[in-house]
C-alpha cells in the first residue's frame, strides 16, 4: 500500500480518531487500525475498517457533545 498523497510506503498503525456528527458533537473512536503514510500525516483506512466505523458512527446520537467509543466492541 502507498500514500494516496506523496506515494510513500504507509505503514499499519492502531489509533484514536476523532469524527464530527454534528455542529456540537464529536465522536471519538478509540484503536482504530488505520494505515499511516512514513513520510507525511496521510492516513488510510482498509474498507472492512471504514465500514466497522460507519456502523459505528451511524450508532452515535447528538445528545452528547463528546463521545468515545471503542472499535473493537
Ligand atoms: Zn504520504
Amino acid at each position: 500500500m502507498t500514500c494516496t498523497a506523496c506515494g510513500a510506503s504507509m505503514s499499519p498503525v492502531v489509533t484514536d480518531f476523532p469524527f464530527k456528527i454534528s455542529a456540537r458533537t464529536i465522536a471519538i473512536i478509540r484503536d482504530v487500525p488505520a494505515l499511516q503514510c512514513d513520510a507525511c500525516a496521510e492516513y488510510l483506512f482498509e474498507d472492512k475498517v471504514m465500514e466497522r466505523i460507519d456502523e459505528l458512527l451511524g450508532n452515535v446520537t447528538d445528545a452528547a457533545e463528546l463521545e468515545i467509543i471503542r472499535y473493537a466492541a
